[in-house]
């Protein structure tokens, strides 16, 4: 997805003019109409002088090709107001062929006032309200006499005031129209963007319930909601500074960069929780350098993700090319920063909710859920070079002892009896509680030689002077997890059965 970085006003409006937007025949149809029905008129009733009528008709009709013929496009929009006001001068034309004032004709002034009203400049208006004057003043100065006699600059005079009445009226009518277009056409678009972030975080939400860590997908809903080429968010790390947690579009994973904000425009944005825009990357000295060789990211922005009054990330974006911060970008960030905030928080409490569901309450370690998805990894990942053992430890007379030291004393047993075995294993070895004061443990790249070697260790280090059997099975290859504990089971059923606090393996 790419976006705008602002909205302008001027990619709304349609600068052109009359002529040139779409629809101009659709505009110039009534005035033609009008026009020829008054010439017609004029024709069919008191024609005085056949040469001016045809030579005025020539004129007119000269004007509306020219209307439609000529490349407005090149010209200034101005340009287009020519062939309007020469109407005036087809009008006194036809004036002086239907015989001066007792034309009739004289109200087609109103004809190009209204389309200058309707479609030009305030200044054009003026020009055309003089023409209007000029149309009755003018003849009766140069040609007077009965056709153009004393009355006719009153004439003009009324026609000048009712025509400026109407046209200025018109004209602010239309601009009030066109700036409620321009307002419409502007929030058009914003309701466009919106609905564009909406699907952006709709998507990012979708993509987090899908994934386990919703970092990647907040670096590309930002990318996307912003139009840039590079998204990362950084934390605070463990043992100081702030780390690369996702990165997309720039190799800067797990970069961790030093808690000083002279160097650093993350950590100062962290620290003051402010939104942070370097239009100019290039010469900003809290640009880190890996950051500034990774990305030539030209302009960067960086966003706070704040919890509840605390930052606890910072979003970063990166254009290729030098950007400005427009609203929409800022808006667009800032939103994707409270998504950031709460899918961390999302991803965190699911975290800890698949932790505490495979955590044993009372030990602390794996318990049989965990046990049993770990399990089939392991033997996955086996091979004939690298065997696999399990061991079923089950405590001796485990409920004799709580009869004796109370169930308190029994739980201390299970955990001390954890801690004590734990220390005897690898870090590869797992130990978990299958239940009750049974354990399993599962032996990594192990032969059952040595597994044995293993658990008589565990054995021995079981606390309170108390005793452990213990069935251990190395994994054939093929068989399945069931059929594996089903021979470890088995075999420490016969150690029970032997007498106890020994270990007895698998046939
Ligand atoms: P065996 O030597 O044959 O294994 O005998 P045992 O007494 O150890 O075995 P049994 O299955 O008869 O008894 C297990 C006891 O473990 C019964 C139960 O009350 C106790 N137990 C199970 N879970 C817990 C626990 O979380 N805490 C404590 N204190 N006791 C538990
Ligand atoms: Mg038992
Ligand atoms: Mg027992």
């Amino acid at each position: 997805m790419r976006r705008h970085l602002s909205v302008s006003a001027f990619e709304v409006q349609s600068p052109g003019g009359p002529f040139v937007e779409a629809g101009a025949g659709r505009r110039m149809l009534p005035f033609v109409t009008v026009a020829l029905g008054a010439i017609a008129i004029l024709a069919v009733t008191d024609l005085e002088d056949l040469a001016v009528f045809l030579f005025a008709l020539v004129c007119a009709a000269s004007l509306f090709t020219a209307a439609i013929l000529i490349p407005w496009r090149r010209l200034p929009v101005a340009a287009q107001d020519v062939p309007v006001l020469a109407f005036f001068v087809v009008i006194a034309q036809l004036r002086d062929a239907g015989g001066g004032g007792a034309s009739g004709v004289g109200p087609m002034v109103l004809l190009p006032v209204c389309w200058i009203a309707m479609y030009g400049r305030r200044s054009a208006l003026v020009a055309a309200l003089v023409a209007t004057g000029a149309v009755f003043v003018v003849p009766w100065a140069l040609i007077g006499g009965s056709g153009y006699p004393a009355s006719e600059p009153r004439r003009g005079a009324v026609l000048m005031l009712v025509a400026g009445l109407v046209g200025l009226a018109v004209q602010s009518l239309v601009r009030t129209l066109e700036d409620q277009r321009v307002v419409a056409a502007l929030a058009a678009r914003q309701v466009a963007r919106s609905a564009e972030q909406l699907a952006a975080v709709a998507h990012v939400r979708h993509t987090m319930l899908v994934k386990e860590d919703p970092r990647e997908a907040l670096c590309q809903g930002a990318m996307d909601l912003t139009g840039a080429q590079m998204g990362m968010l950084l934390e605070p790390a463990q043992g100081g500074g702030i780390r690369v947690t996702a990165s997309v579009g720039a190799d800067l994973l797990h970069v961790t960069v030093p808690m000083d904000p002279a160097r650093s425009a993350a950590v100062e944005c962290l620290l003051t929780g402010r939104r942070l825009f370097i239009p100019d990357a290039g010469i900003d000295r809290r640009i880190p350098v890996p950051l500034r060789e990774q990305t030539n990211a030209a302009s960067l922005l960086y966003e706070p993700v704040v919890r509840r009054g605390q930052v606890v990330a910072v979003l970063l974006v990166g254009w290729a090319a030098t950007v400005e911060l427009g609203d929409d970008t800022a808006a667009a960030i800032s939103l994707m920063a409270m998504e950031a905030s709460v899918a961390l928080e999302q991803a965190e409490l699911l975290r800890s909710v698949h932790d505490l569901a495979r955590t044993d309450q009372l030990t602390g370690g794996p318990n049989r859920r965990a046990f049993d998805e770990m399990l089939p990894e392991v033997l996955n990942d086996a091979s004939s070079t690298s065997p696999v053992c399990v061991a079923l430890l089950d405590l001796d007379h485990f409920k004799k002892y709580n009869d004796a030291h109370g169930h308190p004393g029994g739980d201390r047993l299970l955990q001390q009896a954890t801690k004590a075995w734990t220390r005897q294993l690898k870090g590869t070895d797992v130990l978990a509680r299958y239940g009750g004061e049974e354990f399993v443990v599962v032996l990594r790249n192990c032969l059952i030689e040595n597994a044995v070697v293993v658990l008589d260790k565990l054995r021995d280090a079981t606390p309170y002077d108390q005793t452990v059997s213990i069935g251990i099975a190395q994994w054939d290859g093929n068989e399945s997890q069931q059929a594996l504990i089903q021979r470890a089971d088995e075999a420490l059923y016969r150690a029970k059965s032997a007498g106890r606090n020994r270990l007895y393996c698998a046939a």
